[in-house]
């Protein structure tokens, strides 16, 4: 499978958590039944914005794509998204993408102007279909972009000739950069095969960005993915989260407000077509989820299944114990267009089935029912956590004195309190049984 990857020149944003995290989910649930899957995911390090951001802090482009890229995976590694097999840079395959226009110039379906290359879609069989509207209907909503010697309103750059300022390939129709939409059909096939099985991003990709990948592959000949997935977006209080809204919250400030499991938490909660809600409110019963599944762990003894700091490691996953019933609805939750909701639905009724039984006395039930949650729940990426949340005497003792300061409505040094506890590491919250913290 191909994901489309990140254009590195800020922070990782919430939206990107949410795309990796449903292609972990699938990648992790295609390994769980057994099959080979071979994930790769670009990195886009030549863009205006790279270029922007370089000119801005008087940097090189490749410093700000190498700094941005380092932030990119320590954020995907705290969110526990597997590591792509492979992550092409588009720096590395310009000679790849020169020789691609060469072709389609050669074919007669991309064409020359003073600012560029551009491919004509209109001698692009099947134009529109991930866009799921006609030629003709979206030429008459088409914003003209780019030149005005272009063909046709939908054209896109394959290549942009050199302006001043901006890093440079050579190429025969004159130097310059490849367009974005070159990278990834470049970059697929190449590490993928024609006719590879599945391609995936988020739903804002689908046009123009993956229509013009597909775009390119027909128009020289070959079989694209043959499979495409696109995932909702992330909303805060009913708007589509991104960065021109001005609603932008990084998902490193995220990671640094939660417990990093409750991200994936929401997103399994979520059909990955729909839309995502992402709140303090919705944050904290995710956490709060959690603690059931943390507390299935500690009654049961069940050691973390997923092996912390390997990327969470899915291989060695044995659900030869598990209940079979149970599995084989966990199976067809999944299959049904990835039903996570559904899925996660039935792993907390196992989770209850476990607590009655081992409340029977039938420890032998428990033990396999609570088992099978653990196998299903690793499968889908989220690991348990059996150890309580061990506070040091210091802190407890600053915990009870901040209950005893809000009791007596002394704010000022309830917050003076909640301030040193936070200086020493803690994330602090009040909760209706008073001060709870947690690292
Ligand atoms: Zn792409």
């Amino acid at each position: 499978m191909y994901v489309c990857g990140p254009t590195v020149y800020d922070l990782p944003h919430i939206g990107h958590g949410r795309y990796n995290l449903v292609f972990d989910v699938l990648r992790r649930y295609l390994l769980f039944c057994g099959l080979a899957v071979r994930y790769v995911s670009n990195i886009t390090d030549v863009d205006d914005n790279i270029i922007k951001r370089a000119n801005e802090q008087g940097r090189t482009e490749p410093d700000v794509a190498a700094e941005f890229e380092a932030r990119w995976w320590e954020a995907m590694d705290a969110l526990g998204v597997l590591r792509p097999d492979e992550t092409p840079h588009a720096t590395a395959y310009i000679d790849d993408m020169v020789s691609l226009v060469g072709d389609l110039l050669g074919r007669g379906v991309a064409y020359e102007t003073s600012d560029g290359v551009y491919l004509n879609v209109e001698q692009v069989p099947g134009y529109g279909l991930l866009a799921l509207q006609s030629l003709d209907s979206l030429k008459s909503g088409a914003r003209v972009e780019g030149s005005d010697e272009k063909r046709s309103p939908l054209d896109f750059a394959l290549w942009k000739k050199a302006k001043e300022g901006e890093p440079t390939w050579d190429a025969p129709w004159g130097a310059g950069r490849p367009g974005w939409h070159t990278e990834c059909v470049v970059m697929s096939l190449d590490l993928l095969g024609d006719g590879f099985d599945l391609h995936g991003g988020g739903r804002d990709l689908a046009f123009p960005h993956h229509e013009n990948e597909r775009a390119q592959a027909v128009a020289e000949g070959r079989a694209f993915a043959r499979h495409w997935v696109h995932n909702g977006w992330v909303e805060v209080d009913g708007t589509k989260m991104s960065k021109s809204l001005g609603n932008f919250t990084s998902l490193t400030d995220l990671l640094t407000r939660c417990d990093e499991r409750a991200y994936r938490l929401l997103v399994l909660r979520a059909h990955y077509r729909s839309p995502v809600e992402v709140t303090a409110p919705t944050l904290v019963d995710a956490e709060k989820a959690l603690e059931r599944l943390d507390g299935l762990a500690r009654r049961f003894g069940i050691g973390d299944l997923l092996a912390e700091g390997r990327g969470y490691v899915v291989e060695d996953l044995d659900a030869a114990d598990s209940d079979p019933g149970a599995l084989a609805a966990f199976h067809a939750r999944m299959d049904d267009d990835m039903d996570t909701p559904g899925a996660l639905a039935d792993v907390f009724e196992l989770v209850t089935a476990a607590h009655s039984a081992a409340d029977a006395g039938d420890e032998a039930e428990a033990n396999r029912l609570a088992g099978t949650a653990a196998v299903l729940l690793a499968a889908l990426g989220v690991p348990l956590r059996a150890a309580p949340v061990e506070v040091d005497e210091e802190s407890a003792r600053l915990v009870a004195a901040r209950d005893e300061a809000r009791v007596a409505k002394d704010f000022v040094r309830a917050d003076a309190l909640r301030d040193e506890l936070v200086a020493r590491g803690w994330t602090v919250e009040d909760t209706p049984s008073g001060t709870a913290v947690r690292r």
